[in-house]
């Protein structure tokens, strides 16, 4: 069956250490039943060399990675899976472009459907999905439930579209996201895709979803019409392993264009909210990518810089709104993984810290665990800084990056004047500057004025010579597919009109 002789990876609960499942597995739960998150039992070394990968395209170094951590699927079930993701969906074969601006390499992740990071992993994860439902004799359809305060729901609602043994129901809340991103929603093609406006907030919304999760009778009622609920949340093993395939490709186009030598170590630079884009990172570090620091950025809600600086992790503090939305984040789920992997995979001392966060919102490490998050470094920026970042290197280079990147550049600058350190540095670039325009006109042109969206995408596009992207393109004269609105207490019975059950 497995061309390969790799060995087994299992997967345990970081808060329950009798807990083994096979990768499938994790993949179709999402979450274990203790409420921790799946993790590798080991992480894997790359078993072909960095001049190897310096050959290969986006997808077989995806394949390289994903074989490592995905064991139990077939090399025919990988490569399927990686070839309906990275397709003509990205508007470039490269995937994840990395450009050169000034000295320093922006690894673009925003060339997917929906302009920025979450494609990378949404448009594999239903694939994903779907084959380990076969692998584990799953015949109910999966239906994707999805909260969304924007941008993850279009993301997830690209990748589900349409693909065949998923349906997918995503909750906005009606009056609490901006016009593009509800008109990215409601417009969004695709037979089994379901979009609903509820009256309520986001927290409503995600409260809503996860009521139904935990509903064992209507867990019966479903399965009994062959349905069954599943999450594509941000902490799916299923999300974060794709994330790792594009910084070990980023190191191996560095190194297929003598920027760097074979081993030579650089840096990266992850803006950062839920913490997993930058656990990818830090997973291909110990899978044999010579990776030195992981430059954590956050924006005005700096809880990890906090975080790296005491070695307490303090939710208590007042939730500021940015420019930088998807980093606005109080709870980095993701975090919980280094936790359990500097406490030595310990679940039971991670299951302590994270009760004592649910319990307190607040819990301290000890200076063991400290001294294994040597090779972070965290720092934040402002929102001035971050405005004054994207017209310093507008102005300078004629590159124009989003406000979640600009965090980034900013921290790294930090970085750099601080300690002097001249290694390449690959600094993560998660969201094209089309889908920020109202931040991004102001710091590149302050004296144009618009209200509307395209209006300012128009102008940017005009200015920068940059070409608007399809996903804008598309959105601005699409027809409207989805009309439905309900109060928060009409979630699940919407959800029964739509499958009718
Ligand atoms: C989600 C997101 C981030 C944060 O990534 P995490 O994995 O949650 O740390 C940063 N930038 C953009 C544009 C995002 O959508």
């Amino acid at each position: 069956m497995k061309e390969d002789k790799i060995m087994d990876v299992m997967y345990t609960s970081t808060r329950d250490a009798s807990v083994k499942v096979t990768a499938s597995q994790a993949v179709l739960k999402g979450l274990s039943d203790d409420g921790g998150l799946f993790v590798p039992e080991r992480i894997p070394s790359l078993d072909v060399s960095l001049k190897e990968l310096s050959g290969m395209t986006y997808q077989e170094t995806a394949y390289e990675v994903m074989k490592l951590f995905l064991t139990d699927y077939t090399k025919q079930e990988l490569q399927d899976c990686i070839r309906a993701a990275y397709d003509s969906k990205f508007d470039t074969q490269e995937i994840a472009p990395l450009v050169c601006v000034d000295g320093v390499y922006y690894l673009e992740l925003f060339h997917g459907a929906t302009i920025a990071f979450k494609d990378m992993a949404l448009s594999i994860l239903p694939h994903l999905l779907t084959t380990a439902a076969k692998k584990n004799d799953v015949k109910n359809e999966i239906v994707i439930l999805t909260a969304t305060s924007g941008d993850t729901g279009k993301a997830a609602l690209a990748g589900f579209a349409d693909v065949k043994g998923t349906k997918i129901i995503v909750f906005y809340p009606k009056n609490g996201v901006s016009p593009i991103q509800e008109k990215q929603m409601v417009t969004q093609q695709g037979e089994n895709t379901h979009v609903v406006g509820i009256h309520g907030n986001f927290d409503e919304a995600q409260t809503g979803v996860k009521q139904m999760f935990a509903d064992k009778a209507m867990e019966q009622e479903l399965a009994a019409h062959g349905y069954q609920f599943s999450s594509a949340n941000s902490i799916n093993i299923g999300r974060l392993v794709p994330q790792i395939v594009y910084y070990v490709y980023a190191y191996a186009r560095l190194l297929a264009r003598g920027e760097i030598q074979e081993g030579e170590a650089i840096n990266v630079t992850v803006p950062t909210g839920n913490f997993g884009n930058i656990l990818a990172a830090f997973y291909a570090k110990n899978m044999g990518i010579p990776i030195a620091k992981l430059i954590c950025a956050s924006n005005e809600n700096k809880v990890l810089y906090d975080f790296f600086e005491t070695g307490r992790y303090d939710k208590n503090r007042e939730f500021v709104l940015t420019s930088s939305p998807s980093m606005d984040i109080l709870i980095s789920s993701n975090l919980e993984r280094l936790i359990y992997r500097i406490a030595g995979n310990d679940a039971q001392k991670n299951a302590a810290c994270m009760k004592q966060l649910s319990l307190e919102g607040v819990y301290e490490i000890s200076d063991d665990m400290r001294m294994e998050l040597q090779d972070f470094y965290g720092n934040y920026a402002g929102e001035k800084e971050t405005e004054e970042t994207i017209a310093k290197l507008y102005k300078k280079m004629g590159y124009v990056m989003d406000p979640h990147t600009a965090v980034a550049a900013c921290v790294y600058e930090k970085y750099r004047q601080a300690y002097q350190d001249s290694k390449k540095t690959v600094i993560v670039s998660t969201a094209s500057p089309f889908k920020f325009t109202g931040t991004v006109m102001n710091a590149i042109a302050p004296s144009f004025h618009a209200e509307d969206d395209f209006v300012l995408a128009d102008e940017l596009s005009r200015l920068t010579g940059l070409k608007m992207p399809k996903a804008m393109e598309e959105i601005r004269t699409a027809d409207i597919r989805h009309r439905t609105e309900c109060e928060v207490a009409e979630m699940p019975q919407i959800v029964r009109n739509f499958l009718k059950v």
